[in-house]
């Protein structure tokens, strides 16, 4: 655990790094609450830069029994979401790329696919 005098001792540089990491945490830990809240199945995560996550999913249409791929426990896709926080109001945000074939060569280079 970190103990305040540790943060009062720090570097600005130690500091930087661990306001990082904590950022990073936080980020896992709320996509991992979104991610049991709307039945999502993740096949791979991957971190980018600036607390960027991109993911790979099979996520659920929401038509239950009327869908033959959710009944089935599979799901849509895979396809793949970008994860970040909003500039403005630091919220932790996703947006669908969609499938592997979709992702554009800067998200390419991001996340080293
Ligand atoms: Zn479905």
């Amino acid at each position: 655990m970190v103990s305040g005098l540790q943060i009062e001792d720090a570097t600005d540089s130690e500091l930087e790094w661990l306001a990082g990491r904590i950022e990073e945490e936080l980020g896992r830990r709320r996509t991992k609450l979104e991610e049991e809240k709307t039945d999502r199945k993740v096949v791979e995560t991957r971190q980018g830069s600036r607390g960027r996550w991109l993911r790979l999913e099979f996520v659920k249409c929401g038509k239950w029994g009327r869908c033959n791929k959710c009944r089935s426990g599979e799901g849509h896709g895979p396809y793949f979401y970008l994860y970040y926080a909003n500039p403005k109001t630091g919220r932790r945000t996703s947006k669908y790329i969609g499938k592997p074939q979709n992702i554009s060569p800067e998200l390419i280079q991001e996340f080293g696919l």
